[in-house]
């Protein structure tokens, strides 16, 4: 197998030091979006605003780098997510983690979460009202991240980002993000859930080939993003080319 060229994209977040991510709004602070998010989190393990409340051990809000440009929304937690209150960290997790590795990228160097915070009783699909009751906190969420990119595992996250599509034919296609989810200036890209490749051999076959385009979509959203917020403005002291993949972006100026 040959390595795709964009594999070397590096995602940006606080890890890297100063400089902001290309095309993020200059409206939070690091910590006060880590303030938000902490925030909307004890909301979340405080909620019950639906049924799947009354089952839960644990609500899951979601984790990772409140200052990343890439968000993974599955469709909601599992036993062990439930067990421990963390997202992604039974066997689907692990999946998630090795497609991250073949990026270079480490799980706590993005953002994890979930349409619904809490465990659906016998891993059963959640209700499309248990769906809208919990909308709100995942909209908040992104609504803090300004993620450039969010990458939806499985179906029902699909549907929250691309109205209408089929997981056949959108996997490993990109599109814009309608802001009223929360992403305001954002692509989805479209994976199977990780569980779903690992009960078929040909979806995680599949799966490897799609997580691969990741950095791609990547680099396009933060084209659109610094085009969207350069515009008539001379934010950047040096153009937009910066963020191609040959350049690695622990390099770009602040935006600000
Ligand atoms: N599957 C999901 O959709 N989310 C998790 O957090 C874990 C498994
Ligand atoms: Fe609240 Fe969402 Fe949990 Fe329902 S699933 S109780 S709306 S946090």
């Amino acid at each position: 197998m040959t390595e795709p060229t964009t594999a070397s994209v590096a995602v940006v977040g606080s890890t890297d030091g100063p400089g902001a991510p290309p095309g993020r709004s200059p409206t939070m602070t690091p910590a006060e979006r880590r303030a938000a998010l902490d925030a909307i989190a004890a909301e979340v393990r405080a909620c019950r605003r639906c049924p799947l409340s009354a089952a839960r051990a644990n609500a899951v809000p979601g984790e990772g780098d409140p200052d990343t440009e890439v968000v993974f929304v599955g469709e909601g937690p599992g036993f062990n997510e439930d067990r421990l209150g963390r997202p992604f960290v039974g066997r689907a997790g692990d999946l998630l983690v090795r497609f991250l590795a073949t990026l270079g990228w480490r799980r706590q160097e993005v953002f994890i979460t979930n349409v619904v915070k809490c465990r659906p009783p016998d891993n059963r699909d959640p209700e499309p009202s248990e769906i809208a009751a919990c909308e709100p906190y995942l909209r908040r969420q992104l609504e803090i991240l300004d993620p450039a990119l969010v990458v939806t595992l499985g179906r029902y996250s699909m549907a929250r980002f691309m109205p209408g599509a089929r997981i056949g034919g959108a996997h490993g296609t990109m599109a814009p993000v309608d802001p009223a989810t929360g992403a305001r200036a954002a692509l989805v890209y479209a994976l199977y859930h990780p569980a779903a490749a690992l009960r078929s051999p040909d979806v995680e076959r599949q799966s490897y080939v799609d997580v691969a385009g990741i950095p791609a979509a990547l680099v396009e959203a933060r084209r659109r993003r610094v085009a969207a917020s350069g515009e008539g403005a001379p934010l950047r002291s040096n153009p937009p080319q910066a963020v191609e993949p040959s350049v690695h972006p622990a390099e770009p100026p602040t935006l600000f």
